[in-house]
C-alpha cells in the first residue's frame, strides 16, 4: 500500500462563506464564524458564517413568505421544472470547478467528485424537473352526487439537514424533489462541508430561483440544526446523518408535529456465496465498503462469505485492499483520501483497536497512513463474528468484516439480526437465491450481484432503524407534497 503523499492545496479561490437569506448574502445575526477545514492537510480552508436561532428565524421567514404569498406560489409548475432543468445546466457547466471544491473540503478523490458525485448531482435535479409538471391527484367516483378529486400540493417550508460524507449529492437529493413540488427550503449543510452547498446557492440564484425559495444557514446541529427543527413556521424536517442525531430531532419535532423523514445509518450485510463469479463479488465487496473512505450509510460492512469459498475469497479480496493508494484526493490515481475530521480518525481508530481487542484477524491495513491529515489504511477483519464491536457498529470508515456462513437460512436470520435495514447485496449464479435473499433480507435497498448502483428514479431509504420514507424515484414526491380531497356537489 502506498503511503499517503504530501497532499497539495488546491489553487486557492475566493469561497461563498456567508448565509443565503432571502435571496442575499450575509453574515450571521451574531457576527460569529467557524473554521472548514481541509482534511488532507488540516489547514483551515475558510471561516464560514456560524448560523444560530436568529439566522434560522430570517430564513424561515423568508421561506414562508416565498411560500405563502411570493412570486413561487403562482410559478407554473413547468416553469419549475424549466427552471430546475437551467439549474442543472448551470451545475454542469461549472462541473470542474464544483468537483474540486468537494474534493477540497470533504476530502474524497477528484476523480469520484467529477466522476461520480457531480454527474449524480446533475441527474438528480433533471429527474425531478420532469417531474415537476406531473404531480397530480385522482378523480374519485364517491356515493352520491358529487364530484370528488385529490390535488398534491407542496408541504410547504421543507427544513433540510444534511451530513458531510456526499455534501452536493445530498443537496440535490434534498432540493430537487422539494422545489419540484413547489416546496421553499432553508438547508443547513454539515459543519464540516458547508463550501460546496454556498456554491450551489449561488447557481440556484443566477438561474432565477426567487428571493426566499432557497435559503442556505450553515452552523452547527445543536444550534441551527435544533433551531430549524423547532421552529413553528418549518413544515417538514427532512433529515439525514445518525440514528442518534435522528431520535434527538423526532423527539424536537414531535413539538409541532412537524412531518419528518430520516435517512439513517446501516451496517449492511454483502453476502457472497461459493457459486459467485468470485473476480466480480471481490470488485463488489471492495467498492461496497471503501466507497469515498467508508463513509456511505449503505456500505457494505458485513461481508458474510460462504464457508467453502472463503479462502480464495479473502485472499483475493486482501491482494485487491491492499493495493488500494491511498493519498492526495487531487491525484488522479488516487483511490482513498483521508477521513473527513479528527472525530471521525478517532473514531475508526478505536474501532480498529476494538477489533484486534476483540480477537479478530487483522489481514490488510489496521493503521494510519502519514502523519498528517486524516488517512486511514484500508483495513480488513477476518474471523469476525456476529457479537464482535466492528460487525455491529455502524463506523463509518475504511474497516471491513468478513464473516463466515455455512447456508441460506442461517444467513438470512444472520444479516437481518441487527436495529438497521439500509442496504443489502447478494453474488450468487443461481437465480432463485439471489431472489430469496432479495425477499428474506430486511432493507429498503437490494443489489444482486453488484453495489452502490444509485439512480435519481430509484427509491433510497431505510427499513427498520435506518429510516422514515424514501428518497429519490416518484417516493420522493410523496413526502414534499400533502394531498387535498376536495368534493364537490353537483345538485
Ligand atoms: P454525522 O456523525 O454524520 O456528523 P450527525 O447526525 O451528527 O451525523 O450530523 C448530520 C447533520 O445533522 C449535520 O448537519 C449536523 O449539524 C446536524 N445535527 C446534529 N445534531 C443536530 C440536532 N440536535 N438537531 C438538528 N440537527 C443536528
Amino acid at each position: 500500500m502506498a503511503t499517503a503523499t504530501k497532499p497539495r492545496r488546491a489553487t486557492p479561490k475566493t469561497h461563498q462563506t456567508q448565509m443565503l437569506i432571502d435571496g442575499k448574502w450575509r453574515s450571521s445575526a451574531s457576527g460569529k464564524t467557524f473554521a472548514t477545514i481541509n482534511p488532507a492537510t488540516e489547514e483551515v480552508i475558510a471561516e464560514v458564517a456560524e448560523g444560530d436561532a436568529a439566522d434560522i428565524d430570517a430564513a424561515v421567514k423568508a421561506a414562508r413568505k416565498a411560500f405563502d404569498s411570493g412570486p413561487w406560489r403562482k410559478t407554473d409548475a413547468r416553469d419549475r421544472g424549466r427552471l430546475m432543468n437551467k439549474f442543472a445546466d448551470l451545475i454542469e457547466s461549472h462541473i470542474d470547478e464544483l468537483a474540486e471544491l468537494e474534493t477540497l473540503d470533504n476530502g474524497k478523490p477528484l476523480r469520484e467528485s467529477r466522476n461520480a458525485d457531480l454527474p449524480l448531482v446533475i441527474d438528480c435535479f433533471r429527474y425531478f424537473a420532469g417531474w415537476a409538471d406531473k404531480i397530480h391527484g385522482q378523480t374519485i367516483p364517491i356515493r352520491g352526487d358529487y364530484f370528488c378529486y385529490t390535488k398534491l400540493e407542496p408541504v410547504g417550508v421543507a427544513g433540510q439537514i444534511i451530513p458531510w460524507n456526499f455534501p452536493m449529492l445530498m443537496v440535490a437529493w434534498k432540493w430537487a424533489p422539494a422545489l419540484a413540488a413547489g416546496c421553499t427550503v432553508v438547508l443547513k449543510p454539515a459543519e464540516q462541508t458547508p463550501l460546496s452547498a454556498l456554491r450551489l446557492g449561488e447557481l440556484a440564484l443566477e438561474a432565477g430561483y426567487p428571493a426566499g425559495v432557497v435559503n442556505i444557514v450553515p452552523g452547527y446541529g445543536e444550534t441551527a440544526g435544533a433551531a430549524l427543527v423547532n421552529h413553528p413556521g418549518v413544515d417538514k424536517i427532512a433529515f439525514t446523518g445518525e440514528g442518534r442525531t435522528a431520535k434527538i430531532i423526532m423527539r424536537n419535532a414531535a413539538e409541532t408535529l412537524k412531518r419528518i423523514t430520516f435517512e439513517l445509518g446501516g451496517k449492511s450485510p454483502n453476502i457472497v456465496f461459493a457459486d459467485a463469479d468470485l473476480g466480480k463479488a471481490v470488485d463488489g465487496a471492495v467498492l461496497g465498503l471503501f466507497l469515498n473512505q467508508g463513509q456511505c450509510c449503505c456500505a457494505g460492512s458485513r461481508l458474510f462469505v460462504q464457508e467453502s469459498a472463503h479462502a480464495e475469497f479473502v485472499e483475493r479480496l486482501v491482494d485487491k485492499v491492499k493495493k488500494r493508494k491511498v493519498g492526495d484526493p487531487f491525484d488522479a490515481d488516487t483511490d482513498q483520501g483521508p477521513q473527513v475530521d479528527q472525530a471521525q480518525f478517532d473514531k475508526i481508530m478505536s474501532y480498529i483497536e476494538k477489533g484486534r481487542n476483540e480477537g479478530a484477524k487483522c489481514v490488510a491495513g489496521g493503521s494510519r497512513v502519514g502523519d498528517r491529515g486524516y488517512f486511514v489504511a484500508p483495513t480488513v477483519f477476518d474471523d469476525v463474528t456476529d457479537r464482535m464491536a466492528i460487525a455491529r457498529d455502524e463506523i463509518f470508515g475504511p474497516v471491513l468484516s468478513v464473516i463466515k456462513f455455512r447456508e441460506i437460512d442461517e444467513v438470512v436470520e444472520r444479516a437481518n439480526a441487527t436495529d438497521y435495514g439500509l442496504a443489502a447485496a447478494v453474488w450468487t449464479r443461481d437465480i432463485g437465491k439471489a431472489h430469496a435473499i432479495a425477499d428474506r433480507v430486511r432493507a429498503g435497498t437490494v443489489w444482486v450481484n453488484c453495489y452502490d448502483v444509485f439512480d435519481a428514479a430509484a427509491p433510497f431509504g431505510g427499513f427498520k432503524q435506518s429510516g422514515i420514507g424514501r428518497e429519490l424515484g416518484q417516493k420522493a414526491l410523496d413526502v414534499y407534497t400533502e394531498s387535498k380531497t376536495v368534493t364537490v356537489s353537483l345538485d
